[in-house]
């Protein structure tokens, strides 16, 4: 076929101007592909052109056949997507955008489950359903010229458009172009057997011919003596669905072949229940066969009469009776509403949206085909996401869902150890959703618990409940665990340990705070819901607020966890003078002695604790750095370096322009202790655009 001949074709349904653009696109392809060949040797524009042929066929509109003309562009030459829509204009930039990324997905595993994702996958993707009638054209194509492959590769590619491009045709109805799929595909992968099974089929053909010329004069002279119309169409069969009927149905050779199957195609459907009646008049019915897809079609659209008759000999006979539309709806599926298109209506995409959408709830209605509502509404409606594991499995996830949700997908572990990500091999926040198509890999740390944070943006119900399952558990742990050292530094002045109490005393307080056991006594102390002081008044007799902490500070080792935290007031670092305030429900949190919110609470020896830096203080401890600056260019990289060479990390930085010539810089940097955070002070100071640093706001 030459770029003349399809526009010769296209002049039945496309008018000058449009079959002008689809030439357009064709010169334009041939140009940018210029010095490619195919595999067989052949200039590569060979292959656009019949796919854009494959289109034509089903009578697709330019601006399907103008993608088609362009559909390897982007991917094979230097061409990007802003650069076609420059030419060809937005609408035809996104079909072969959408194509282009498609063909970037490949297909690994070859489970059932995973094909169906795939095929989700992929129709997710495609924000418009003809960016899959092209990428499904682009396919049949290659498999047409598969030939120039090696065997190999055949095969692979065989599997692929037989698990993944002919379900997709079929979900849309395009019958012809998915047998033809699979008839190809079959030929790729098993290319002896399918080649015994035509010679087979040869040597029973002439015997095949007689009894359907008979059959088929039969049916033809009870429709002409009823007066009914109808065309007569002898069905045969491919090669490929006689070897799936064997190996699926368990069927012989010989049983397959003796089914002889018909089409009748009249006017309306009035005309297709006469013709029905007059068969069942002609051969007796087995009437358990019967299938009325009229009254309720195929979850894909397919509308027909099937029916199975005996004809003489006992022979069975497959009838399908269907209206000249639907026979093209059979054929074309979803490609129909290109082909009837109303002369006004332009936006024929949506026509094939509004197509599925009422056929879903024309499913509904018939309470039929569940699992097609459900698939459709996941292909033309995505609110799924569909990612690969680094393994090339592919999970299926809620719009939104972000690496985290991913993680937990894949294993609570994986979710609760999760410290970062990777999203097409590159780091990414862990809070950044998802899209269809990428690759998402975990980074995990032994240590690494979940973060309070990623409640506010993970969407699954799993991730969210491991998220707080596990922090509540840690809570717990810790509460005790605080509680428990919290009693025992208070009861040190008289004395008692802890597991000297007696069942007695330890039942009293149970009692006495209305809780099951005495491990909720010590999470309620940890968490600051019960005063330690109050305890000790109630197991020693003594009047509690005449108490007062004299027992030697809490030692504080920076390993607490989330029952000890640090005040963002004042941000306390190791070798920092430091007061405790029990805050109810959060634990301790540790502020310098000097801080201003401690000097509220100074008197009250219910909120303040003493504590001490533990001699092994272990960790990072942020501290916040006011530095005046000069302004100028490059400023805070300096400063930046200055910290790093420091050894301290930073977790924040903010700038204020006082005036033209200095800015204030607001900086949390991670230190050791007192000692380190000095040590990076001299370094800033040391910078020449410094002018002061001090800490604190
Ligand atoms: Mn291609």
């Amino acid at each position: 076929m030459s770029i003349d001949t399809l526009c010769e074709q296209l002049t039945d349904y496309l008018d000058i101007d449009q079959i002008r653009e689809v030439r357009r696109a064709y010169f334009y392809s041939e140009q940018a592909h210029t010095g490619q060949s195919r595999r067989s040797g052949e200039p590569y524009i060979i292959h656009p052109l019949a796919v854009a042929g494959v289109l034509a066929n089903m009578r697709m509109d330019h601006q399907s056949l103008m993608a088609a003309m362009l559909h390897d562009v982007i991917e094979d030459t230097g061409v990007t997507r802003d650069g076609l829509a420059a030419q060809f204009g937005d609408p035809v930039a996104d079909l072969v955008d959408g194509v282009s990324k498609l063909t970037h997905i490949h297909f690994e595993s070859a489970a059932e489950q995973q094909a169906e994702n795939f095929q989700k996958m992929a129709m997710a993707m495609a924000k418009d359903i003809r960016v899959i009638m092209v990428k499904l054209a682009d396919r049949l194509h290659n498999m047409r010229t598969i030939g120039a492959l090696k065997p190999e590769k055949r095969r692979r590619i065989g599997r692929e458009t037989l698990d993944i491009y002919a379900p997709i045709a079929n979900r849309l109805g395009m019958y012809e172009l998915r047998s033809e799929m699979q008839e190809l595909s079959y030929r790729a992968l098993h290319p002896m057997r399918l080649g015994r099974l035509e010679q087979a089929v040869a040597k029973v053909a002439g015997n095949r011919k007689r009894v359907v010329e008979e059959i088929e004069a039969a049916i033809s002279g009870r429709l002409e003596q009823l007066g009914l119309k109808g065309r007569v169409i002898g069905r045969e069969k491919q090669a490929n669905s006689i070897y799936r009927k064997m190996k699926n149905q368990h069927k012989s050779f010989a049983e397959i072949m003796d089914v002889y199957g018909f089409r009748v195609v009249t006017d309306t459907v009035d005309d297709c229940y006469r013709v029905l009646g007059a068969m069942h008049g002609l051969y007796k019915p087995r009437i358990s066969r019967f299938k009325d897809y009229i009254a309720i079609p195929k979850a894909n659209g397919y509308q027909s009469l099937h029916t199975t008759l005996v004809g003489m000999h006992g022979i069975p006979i497959e009838i399908q009776i269907r209206t000249e539309e639907m026979e093209q709806m059979a054929a074309v599926g979803i490609a129909a509403h290109w082909l009837y298109k109303d002369q006004q209506d332009g936006a024929t995409p949506d026509r094939a949206t509004r197509w599925v959408r009422d056929l879903m709830e024309m499913q509904q209605t018939a309470g039929d085909s569940l699992e097609f509502i459900e698939s459709a509404k996941v292909d033309l409606f995505p609110d799924e996401v569909y990612v690969f594991t680094p393994k090339g499995s592919i999970l299926e996830l809620p719009k939104g869902a972000t690496a985290v949700d991913f993680a937990y997908a894949v294993h609570t572990d994986v979710g609760n150890r999760c410290v970062a990500c990777r999203i097409d091999r590159t780091l990414a926040p862990l809070s950044r959703p998802l899209n269809s198509g990428e690759t998402v890999e975990i980074l995990t740390a032994p240590n690494a618990r979940p973060n309070s944070d990623w409640l506010s943006f993970v969407t699954t119900g799993k991730a969210r409940a491991a998220i707080r399952h596990t922090l509540k558990q840690r809570e717990q742990s810790e509460s005790i665990k605080l509680g428990e050292r919290i009693l025992t530094r208070a009861l040190l002045p008289y004395d008692i340990e802890l597991d000297q109490l007696t069942t007695e005393q330890t039942q009293d307080l149970i009692e006495h705070h209305k809780v099951d056991t005495f491990e909720q006594v010590l999470a309620q102390i940890g968490l600051g819901d019960i005063p330690a002081l109050s305890v000790v008044g109630r197991l020693t007799g003594e009047d509690e607020t005449g108490s007062s902490d004299s027992s030697k500070p809490l030692a504080i080792a920076g390993s607490e966890g989330v029952m000890v935290t640090y005040g963002r007031c004042c941000m306390p670092v190791p070798g920092d003078a430091i007061v405790g305030l029990i805050s109810r429900g959060k634990g301790i949190v540790v502020h310098q002695e000097r801080c201003r919110t401690v000097a509220e609470h100074l008197n009250n020896p219910e909120r303040t604790m003493a504590v001490a830096w533990d001699q092994d203080v272990q960790g990072e401890f942020e501290a916040s750095l006011k530095i005046e600056v000069e302004n100028q260019a490059g400023v805070i990289a300096q400063i930046a370096a200055a910290v790093a060479d420091a050894g301290a990390s930073i977790e924040g930085i903010s700038r204020e322009e006082r005036d033209a010539q200095i800015s204030v810089l607001q900086m949390i940097a991670g230190v050791k202790d007192r000692i380190h955070l000095a040590r990076v002070m001299r370094r800033v100071r040391a910078q020449k655009p410094v002018l002061r640093i001090s800490r604190g706001q």
